[in-house]
């Protein structure tokens, strides 16, 4: 039922792959809310954090995930690790293999880094957490996870995904995700935000230029974080006016659906990309998606730990 021995992108899961990591991920998600959480499952498993980018929710819900399993789990810090020496990634890599880990948790500013460790290690599981602008796939099982407890169902949902587009590896993984289960996608950016050829970004993925646009009738909004880390800040004019023209405020969701939801992935930029009330309002579902990233990376870490050959 589960064939993949890493975990490196949306683009590689089928829907079946899909409902797979969501069904279990229900488990986990009521279990977390247990007052006893840990399960042994994955007692005498090692699991490394290989962060090379900055993270608070995605590196701290994994290390949890890691610890409700029983898994033993290691951070590594790059910043005072021998990266600084001017280890390569692929010996550092190699170094935390023959220490017998089990599965490396992987966040790099590259595109492909994941997949290149991938294809050299031979004992580890691979979890892509965010390879530069191309994907982030357990932020989509997240998202998806959160839209479909407050939803019901993906298929046939209008989904808006505005602001950055070109350097969010979260659209990314979201068009595909959210296309592949038959949700109606629709991204939304400045123009300089917007990568050419968006609409190949997911089969059912639509560039609107306004915002207005997007938001009309949707039942979901996603705000995107002005990436500034990737491109220096060039790209607009000044935060308020960007907010003025792509941030998302009251007056704005109103062209919603009554019932839609509002998502970000984080961190945001309040007053940026999200007026502060929105994000704090009954429509938001920003913690329940931080609620749903340890149970989605429980499963993950189960479905890649227990379906592998044993050494
Ligand atoms: N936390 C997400 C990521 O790492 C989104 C963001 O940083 O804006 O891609």
């Amino acid at each position: 039922m589960w064939r993949h021995r890493h975990l490196l992108g949306i683009e590689e899961l089928d829907v079946h792959d899909i409902d797979v990591v969501l069904d279990r991920a229900e488990h986990w998600f009521e279990r977390s809310r247990k007052t006893v959480k840990k399960d042994a499952l994955l007692q005498g498993r090692t699991v490394v954090n290989l962060f090379f980018e900055a993270s608070t929710r995605t590196r701290t819900s994994f290390e949890l995930a890691s610890h409700r399993l029983s898994a033993d789990v290691v951070n590594v810090n790059p910043s005072i690790s021998s990266v600084t020496k001017g280890e390569t990634l692929l010996d550092t890599a190699k170094n935390l293999e023959a220490m017998r880990a089990d599965l490396f948790v992987l966040r790099h500013a590259s595109s492909g880094a994941a997949a290149f460790l991938a294809k050299r290690l031979t004992d580890v599981a691979i979890v892509n957490a965010g390879d530069g602008a191309h994907e982030h796939p357990t932020q989509a099982l997240l998202d998806a996870f959160t839209i479909r407890r407050r939803k019901g169902r993906i298929e046939g949902l209008v989904v808006a995904i505005c602001g950055d587009i070109a350097h969010s590896r979260v659209a990314r993984s979201n068009a595909l995700l959210l296309g592949k289960k038959g949700a109606e996608v629709r991204l939304c950016a400045l123009k300089t935000m917007m990568p050419r050829h968006a609409e190949a970004l997911g089969p059912t993925a639509r560039v609107v230029p306004r915002l207005e646009q997007a938001v009309d009738g949707a039942d979901v909004v996603m705000m995107l974080r002005v990436q500034t880390e990737r491109f220096g800040g060039a790209m607009m004019s000044t935060p308020r006016e960007y907010a003025r023209t792509f941030g998302l405020n009251a007056g704005m969701l109103t062209r919603a659906k009554a019932d839609a939801i509002v998502m970000h992935p984080g961190p945001i930029n309040r007053g940026v990309e999200l007026d502060t009330r929105i994000a704090d309002s009954d429509c938001s579902v920003i913690l329940d998606q931080v609620e749903a990233g340890v149970a989605v990376r429980m499963a993950v870490l189960e479905l890649l730990l227990t379906n592998r050959p044993q050494r």
